[in-house]
């Protein structure tokens, strides 16, 4: 993510991000996402900070944001007391809304694949030659079916148990 969209985060939300320039700390790193998330990290870390600030809720600290999967990874650290059911609904709730918003732009986008790499991508932004995760799938499986059809014909004797054909 870019400096400015970064520095903007740590400034609207000091508490949250205490441990940003922490030199042995994971968030030291920065928000490794694209700049197309920032909007719905900033509304989760809004929503958090409120409950912490109106509804009594412990204050969290983040201790790394980054992209895994096609997917955003909110991490906290809760050192006065424990994270609440419903501040963890909050994250996985950001956590499932980033598989559906273009991590270039925030624009809706569907999770891809490109070269088993997986992103999130709005139709602009899909890299040449992604496929979306259904279509990799159902590629994989059927690599994987072909595979097994080679050692079904010339080495059935090595297939593992679960994997041989019954009608063979
Ligand atoms: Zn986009």
């Amino acid at each position: 993510m870019r400096e400015e969209l970064d520095n903007r985060l740590c400034a609207d939300f000091p508490h949250l991000f205490v441990r940003r320039h922490v030199a042995d700390s994971r968030m030291n790193a920065g928000f490794c996402c694209g700049d197309g998330w920032y909007t719905l990290i900033h509304g989760l870390c809004r929503s958090l900070q409120h409950r912490i600030d109106h509804h009594g809720e412990p204050q969290l600290h983040v201790i790394q944001v980054k992209e895994k999967l096609g997917q955003l990874r909110f991490y906290v650290d809760c050192p006065e007391g424990e994270i609440t059911n419903a501040q963890h609904a909050v994250i996985e709730m950001a956590e499932l809304l980033s598989g559906a918003t273009c991590e270039e732009c925030g624009c809706p986008g569907r999770r891809v694949s490109n070269g088993g790499w997986l992103s999130v991508r709005c139709r602009l932004h899909e890299p040449e030659g992604s496929v979306s995760l259904e279509e990799a799938m159902a590629a994989k499986n059927e690599r994987r079916a072909q595979r097994q059809a080679v050692w079904q014909d010339q080495a059935p004797w090595l297939l593992p148990e679960e994997t041989k054909d019954d009608d063979a």
